[in-house]
C-alpha cells in the first residue's frame, strides 16, 4: 500500500495559502492536474496568479468542513487546509478546530471514495513546548490542552489520530508529515510570524519586535524544500509520521539580527512580551525523512532569506 508516482490528478486543500500555492505550482510543473479546494480564510487568489489561464488547474472556493466531492478520478489528496500562524489561529479558534476535525474527516472521506493516497500536513506543534530536543517522531509531545495554542496543536493531534484510524479501520493509504517552521515568498506581511514580521519591519526601518530575550530557537526550512519533502512523502510508501524541516537551529534574536543585516537595515531590536506557551526550543530530527524518503533540505539559509526579502521588497 502507498506511494503515487506519477500523480495524474491531485486535490490540494488549502492550496491558496502560502505552502499550498507553492505545492500547486510544483505539481503543475510536474504535469499533475490539480484541483485546489480553499475557502480563502487565510489564503488568497493572488497566491495562485501563476495558475491564471492554466487548463490543468481548478480552484474550488469552498469550506472543507462541509462534506465535498470532486468530479473525476483523484490519485492523491494533500490536506493542508487550516489556519497556521499563531495570529491566525488565535483569531479563528473554532475554524481551526473544525478544519482539523471535520475538514480532515471530509478530506479522508474523499480519499477513501477515490481510492487515493492521503497526506496530512501536520506540524511540529504536536510536540508542544518540547522536553526532548531535537524532536524525533517517537516523542509524544508536551502540549497544554487548554492554552492559547491548544486550538491548533490539539486539532492537529486529533487530525493525526483520525488519519491513523482511517488507515486502520477503512484501509485508506495515508501518510502524516510534521512540517517544521517554513518560510519564503507569499507569507503575508501581517501574518504575525517571525520571518515576515522581521522582514517587513527591517525594510521599513522600524524596530524588530523580538519576543522575550530572543533566546528561544526555531529551525527554518525554505518553502521549496518543504514542498519537495511533501511530494517525496506522497511518492513513498511510508505512513509516517515523518518530520520535514531544516535542522539548522538558531535563536530568534539571531534570526532578527540576520534579517536586519541582509536587509541592510539600521532598525533597532525592541524586546516585547513573550507569548504564553511559546515553545522554547525546536529542531527536527530528520533521520527518518533521509532514510525513508531520501529527502533533506537543500536551500542555504542566507540564500533562502535573501529570496524572501527580495519578494517582500517588491510588495511595495
Ligand atoms: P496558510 O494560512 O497560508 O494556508 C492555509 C490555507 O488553508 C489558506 O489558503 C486558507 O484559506 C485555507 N483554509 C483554512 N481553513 C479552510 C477551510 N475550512 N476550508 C478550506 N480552506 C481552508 O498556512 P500555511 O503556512 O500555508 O500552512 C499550510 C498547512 O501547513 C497548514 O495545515 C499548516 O498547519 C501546515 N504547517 C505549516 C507550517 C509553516 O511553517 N508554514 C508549519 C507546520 C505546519
Ligand atoms: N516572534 C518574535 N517576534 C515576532 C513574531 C514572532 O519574537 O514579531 C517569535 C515567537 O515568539 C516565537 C518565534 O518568533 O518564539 C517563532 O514564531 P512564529 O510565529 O514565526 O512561529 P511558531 O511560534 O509557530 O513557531
Amino acid at each position: 500500500m502507498g506511494g503515487v508516482l506519477p500523480v495524474r490528478r491531485a486535490v490540494v486543500t488549502g492550496g491558496a495559502g502560502f505552502v499550498g500555492s507553492h505545492l500547486c505550482d510544483r505539481l503543475r510543473e510536474e504535469g499533475t492536474e490539480v484541483v485546489c479546494v480553499d475557502n480563502l480564510l487565510t489564503g488568497s487568489t493572488g497566491n495562485l496568479r501563476a495558475r491564471d489561464g492554466d487548463p490543468g488547474f481548478t480552484l474550488e472556493v469552498r469550506d472543507v468542513c462541509e462534506p465535498f466531492d470532486v468530479a473525476g478520478p483523484v490519485d492523491l489528496v494533500l490536506h493542508l487546509a487550516s489556519p497556521a500562524s499563531p495570529h491566525d489561529y488565535a483569531r479563528h479558534p473554532l475554524e481551526t478546530l473544525r478544519a482539523g476535525a471535520q475538514g480532515t474527516a471530509n478530506a479522508l472521506d474523499l480519499a477513501h471514495r477515490k481510492g487515493a493516497r492521503f497526506l496530512l500536513a501536520s506540524t511540529s506543534e504536536v510536540y508542544g513546548d518540547p522536553l526532548v530536543h531535537p524532536q524525533t517522531e517517537l516523542y509524544w509531545g508536551n502540549v497544554n490542552p487548554v492554552g492559547p495554542r491548544s486550538q491548533y496543536d490539539e486539532a492537529k493531534r486529533y487530525a493525526e489520530a483520525l488519519t491513523t484510524a482511517y488507515r486502520g479501520a477503512r484501509g485508506v493509504d495515508t501518510v502524516i508529515v510534521r512540517l517544521f517552521n517554513t518560510y519564503g515568498p507569499r507569507m503575508r506581511p501581517e501574518d504575525g510570524r517571525a520571518v515576515p514580521t522581521f522582514v517587513t519591519q527591517a525594510l521599513a526601518g522600524e524596530p524588530l519586535t523580538v519576543a522575550g530575550d530572543g533566546s528561544q530557537t526555531r529551525s527554518l526550512c525554505y518553502v521549496d524544500d518543504t514542498v519537495g519533502g511533501i511530494l517525496a512523502a506522497a511518492a513513498a510508501t511510508h505512513p509516517g509520521p515523518v518530520n520535514l524541516g531544516n535542522p539548522v537551529e538558531l535563536t530568534i534574536l539571531d534570526l532578527a539580527r540576520r534579517i536586519r543585516e541582509l536587509c541592510g537595515s539600521a532598525s533597532e531590536i525592541a524586546f516585547v512580551e513573550r507569548p504564553v506557551d511559546d515553545p522554547g526550543l525546536r529542531r527536527p530530527d530528520i533521520a527518518l525523512a533521509r532514510a525513508e524518503l531520501g529527502w533533506q533540505p537543500a536551500v542555504d539559509f542566507d540564500k533562502g532569506l535573501a529570496m524572501t526579502i527580495d519578494w517582500f521588497s517588491r510588495l511595495g
